[in-house]
């Protein structure tokens, strides 16, 4: 059975949900996205998601057509719609069609589309033996270039690193900052563990606040695990006797090998597990309802 898309305000199966090849989303990566997921029935952090597109699109002057109650029930219809239980969501808002120039006043009407579908996952043995990682060469866009805290359509930047980590044969990578320092990986942010303390690049990093990271510093405290939020550099990701990623898809996945240097023990640490046990543990119990 085909997918049902939400596009511009209706409900249409996968084959007809079509943007137009003048859309500036597709000509100049210009429009922003989240991605969110369903677990049991209920959407996780759906109000915050929404909350970071609203930020996103009013720093690059986008005006999107709904409201934050518009979008968020557009969002739980879209996965009724598929009958959504356990998957993840693509909420897509683009400067929309235009002209072949760069000028977004040419751009009458922002296009919106919502996409429920099923997540590929990690392996569950993932989070059993660990990641490794690599240090990218490509740094993460400078704020003052393009704002990594903008979710926006242009990847290009996390994508030329993950064809490293593609080179490498791994999954994951670190992005340093111009000045060196440890920003956040591809596509999820990082954390590492030492002498009992979390430590976690600020959002001033030039870092995706992620959602997921969020989660897990209000979890850490509520376990009384310390977690600072300072730069680093790489070699004390090394020192490190824990490091896990965290992301939407990514949920916290640990990691044991940096640039072949493995990390604490080799396995995934007790701070990791716990953390991750409790991030699981919200997400069966908090959320939007998707069905009454
Ligand atoms: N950093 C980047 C670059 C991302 O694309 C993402 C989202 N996959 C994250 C971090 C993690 O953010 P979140 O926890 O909100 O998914």
């Amino acid at each position: 059975m085909s997918l049902m898309m939400y596009l511009d305000g209706e409900m249409v199966p996968e084959e007809q949900a079509k943007v137009s090849v003048f859309d500036h989303g597709l000509l100049y990566g210009d429009g922003v996205f989240e991605g969110i997921r369903a677990y049991d029935g209920r959407v996780f952090r759906l109000d915050q998601h929404i909350d970071r597109l609203e930020r996103s699109a009013k720093a690059i002057m986008l005006s999107i057509p709904m409201t934050h109650e518009e979008m968020c029930r557009a969002t739980v219809e879209t996965c009724r719609a598929n009958e959504l239980v356990d998957g993840y969501v693509r909420f897509v808002v683009t400067r929309g069609v235009g002209d072949l120039g760069l000028d977004p006043r040419k751009c009458p009407k922002p296009t919106v589309f919502i996409i429920a579908a099923g997540i590929q996952l990690y392996p569950e043995e993932l989070y059993e033996t660990g990641l490794t990682l690599i240090t990218c060469s490509t740094r993460r866009n400078s704020a003052s270039c393009l704002d990594p805290g903008v979710k926006s359509l242009n990847y290009l930047n996390n994508i030329l690193a993950r064809m490293e980590c593609n080179h490498a044969g791994v999954a994951e990578g670190i992005m340093l900052t111009s000045e060196g320092m440890v920003s956040e990986c591809t596509a999820d942010n990082i954390f590492y563990v030492g002498g009992g303390v979390l430590n976690t690049p600020p959002t001033e990093a030039g870092i995706l606040n992620g959602i997921t990271r969020q989660t897990v510093i209000e979890i850490a405290a509520d376990l009384g695990i310390e977690c600072r939020e300072r730069m680093f550099p790489v070699s004390d990701v090394y020192a490190a006797d824990e490091c896990f990623l965290t992301g939407t898809g990514a949920e916290l996945v640990p990691v044991v090998d940096v640039d072949g240097r493995i990390i604490g023990n080799g396995k995934p640490g007790a701070i990791t597990k716990r953390l991750l046990e409790g991030f699981r543990e919200l997400t069966k119990s908090e959320g939007t309802p998707i069905y009454d």
